[in-house]
């Protein structure tokens, strides 16, 4: 399947170690290093958290930069908008 600008290869930037964030700690809202811009890169982004109606959690990044925007599941993925409405849809 074709994949999106969501192809989030920041290779110019290696801080590969992540650590596991703990559960529970969902007001992380400030910036937090990882989260960029799918598309430019930039970390000029805000994100929530929310949950989808079926339940599946995940985190909406807004780019301040070119305003593009992302969903990302709870892992970190990338979720494409029609992976989104679809569940929405399906409640
Ligand atoms: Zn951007």
């Amino acid at each position: 399947m074709p994949v999106g600008p969501q192809n989030t290869r920041s290779s110019r930037r290696s801080r590969a170690a992540r650590p596991a964030p703990p559960l529970g700690s969902l007001t992380q809202a400030a910036h937090r290093e990882g989260t960029a811009c799918g598309s430019c890169g930039s970390e000029r982004v805000t994100q929530l958290s929310m949950s989808l109606t079926d339940g599946t959690p995940v985190r909406f990044v807004s780019c301040h930069v070119c305003e593009e925007r992302t969903w990302l599941s709870s892992d970190g993925g990338p979720l494409s908008v029609d992976a989104v409405l679809d569940r929405t849809r399906k409640a």
